[in-house]
């Protein structure tokens, strides 16, 4: 028998820290794999394409230092394998465990079809703690997000990754077919809008590592109430290297307690840090236990909900033009750098949801195609979440005052001027409301509303009651048992 690793890659690009890789590079002779497969309703979106082409291009580089070559395919991951099996001499088959339903279809079908004749060996590394080891007292997932942290932290720590590099694989390299990433066009040629991303962002692991280190340098120690202010950086924004696997969970859970390690407010800091990586697995243990997560409402009542169709009004919450200011930003936050501060997603998600009754599908949609860390599982648990209709979810009624939310988490509106530049004049008592600004105020920052910047959308009031209104008759609707 051959001594022969087919490494597939997946969402774990990188070489450190990966459970799955440390196994194969005990191996004398790895073939690295990554296929693109496009065989899902969620093939990814434009954002999430671009950092894709930047990090297999990052993980090539760093195999090919060390003597190795990344065979890349796109299609039916199922044939590809079959047909790269068939041309080789290999044994073993390793790869890290995925959540999403078609991640897990291509692992069943790889056990299925080739358990006789290779050794398998699945690892997880994506998350820090399992599905199957995170039940409550009748062996079920949880559906609310307290007990389930109270659960994980009451478990031993995650195992902090083995380390090994390519430098510790020899590799095999057999003249089988391999594309040429440029030949993917995951990048966007005309227009090319991705200047952006590429101010914003260093997609690969070293990028995913050095954000890491900027972190816990520069922001934990005010993570509890920094994480709130999109005004600056209080955030970590390493959730597109956890998407990616540039990074992993378990690292990451390290590192920060190391850095608070005797140091009880940090400590605390830390805890607060961790307990949003917990949200990360709460959202994919949901999406495994409830594979149709990203479509079905998860309490299925919603099915009946009576969205309205209003594409005008979506075209202006996508494009940032809502007349509310910190909307605006975040949306244009989102276009500009593929990115938008969690407290802002929250806000945004509200808007579209409540005050303008749009489905949240179309938001998903959109966080989709735009966001360079669209995960199925974080994305589509958030926007149920902000709809009302996921488990955990904040209550129907609850209705985000867009207002009240700018003038708390940006008080001094620096976040509303540095992306709604043409509101930079205005200020902080009035950036949140032009609207409601004197004429001589507007005119003298050089504002003309309608022209220059939109009125509301919808009043917030009167959005707000019509939320209400739609929900409570929706609710009377079902107790009476009708459609709505
Ligand atoms: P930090 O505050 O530094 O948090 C650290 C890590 O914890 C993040 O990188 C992320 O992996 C995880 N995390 C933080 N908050 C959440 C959360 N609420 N739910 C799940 N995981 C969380 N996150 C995504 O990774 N992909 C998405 O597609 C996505 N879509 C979202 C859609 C909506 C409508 C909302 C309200 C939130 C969404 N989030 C999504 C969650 C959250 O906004 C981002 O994870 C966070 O803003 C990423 O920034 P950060 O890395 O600086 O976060």
């Amino acid at each position: 028998m051959s001594d022969i690793t087919l490494y597939l890659f997946r969402n774990d690009l990188r070489l450190h820290d990966n459970p799955a890789w440390a196994a194969a590079a005990k191996g004398q002779s790895v073939l690295p794999l990554y296929i693109l497969d496009d065989e899902t309703d969620w093939t990814p979106g434009s954002a999430t394409r671009w950092w894709l082409h930047h990090s297999l291009a990052a993980l090539a580089a760093d195999i090919k230092a060390a003597g190795g070559k990344l065979y890349l395919r796109r299609g039916n991951s199922e044939k590809i394998l079959a047909s790269v099996l068939e041309k080789t001499k290999i044994s073993r088959i390793i790869f890290s465990r995925g959540y999403e339903p078609r991640q897990r279809q291509v692992e069943q079908t790889i056990y299925d079809r080739w358990h006789d004749h290779y050794d398998i060996k699945r690892y997880g590394s994506y998350l820090m703690y399992e599905p199957e080891q995170v039940l409550n007292g009748q062996g079920l997932p949880y559906k609310v997000f307290t007990p389930f942290w109270k659960a994980c932290l009451s478990r031993p720590e995650p195992t902090l990754p083995k380390s090994a590099t390519a430098a510790n694989a020899g590799f095999y390299k057999p003249r089988i077919e391999s594309d040429n990433l440029e030949d993917w066009h995951l990048l966007p040629q005309r227009p090319d809008w991705a200047g952006g991303l590429r101010d914003n962002w260093q997609p690969g692991e070293s990028g995913a590592r050095q954000q890491l280190k900027t972190f816990l340098k520069t922001a934990l120690d005010n993570y509890e109430s920094g994480r709130d202010r999109p005004d600056y950086e209080g955030t970590s924004r390493l959730s597109p290297h956890l998407h990616f696997g540039e990074i992993s969970p378990a690292r990451v859970w390290h590192e920060v307690k190391k850095s608070a390690d005797g140091d009880k407010q940090l400590y605390k800091q830390g805890m607060s840090y961790l307990r949003e990586l917990g949200w990360r697995e709460f959202s994919n243990h949901l999406l495994y236990n409830w594979p149709e997560l990203p479509r079905q409402p998860f309490r299925p009542e919603f099915a009946n909900f009576p969205w309205q169709a209003d594409n005008k009004a979506l075209r202006a919450w996508q494009r940032g033009q809502t007349g509310y200011p910190i909307v605006d930003a975040g949306m244009r936050q989102l276009w500009h750098s593929g990115w938008m501060h969690n407290r802002v997603r929250m806000i945004v998600g509200s808007l579209l949801v409540k005050h303008l009754l749009i489905h949240w599908h179309h938001g998903e949609d959109w966080f989709w195609d735009t966001l360079v860390d669209a995960d199925l599982a974080n994305n589509s648990a958030s926007w149920q979440w902000v709809a009302g209709s996921g488990a955990d979810a904040a209550p129907y009624f609850r209705v985000f005052n867009p207002i009240l939310q700018g003038k708390k988490f940006d008080p001094d509106g620096d976040y509303v001027k540095r992306w709604v530049p043409e509101l930079k004049q205005l200020d902080k008592k009035h950036i949140h409301t032009p609207w409601e600004t004197d004429a001589e105020t507007l005119a003298a920052a050089g504002i003309q509303l309608d022209k220059d910047y939109p009125r509301p959308i919808i009043d917030h009031a009167e959005g707000r009651k019509r939320a209400l209104q739609a929900f409570e008759s929706f609710n009377n609707s079902r107790k009476t048992g009708g459609t709505g």
